[in-house]
């Protein structure tokens, strides 16, 4: 397996250690935003890939996610 966003090779899943660890703590912050704000996953997604002071790593996996969301709906409709 390769990393989906960086093509590090990885032993499980669709991201390398360092994407892997990023897209964690985007999900564990993900739950503290939304015990205050009423914020979809996705609106969530676009705020961190957005937002300058994200970090590299953290900001390509909300890219990554946001053009796997926007692939998904495509074959959907
Ligand atoms: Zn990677």
């Amino acid at each position: 397996m390769k990393c989906r966003i960086c093509g590090r090779e990885t032993s499980e899943g669709d991201y390398c250690e360092f994407h892997a660890k990023a897209f964690k703590n985007l999900k564990e912050k993900y739950h503290q935003w939304k015990k205050a704000l009423e914020m979809s996953w996705k609106d969530y997604l676009s705020e961190i890939a957005e937002n300058p002071l994200t970090g590299e790593w953290a900001r390509e996996v909300a890219q990554h996610q946001i053009r796997r969301w926007s692939d998904e709906n495509v074959t959907e409709s």
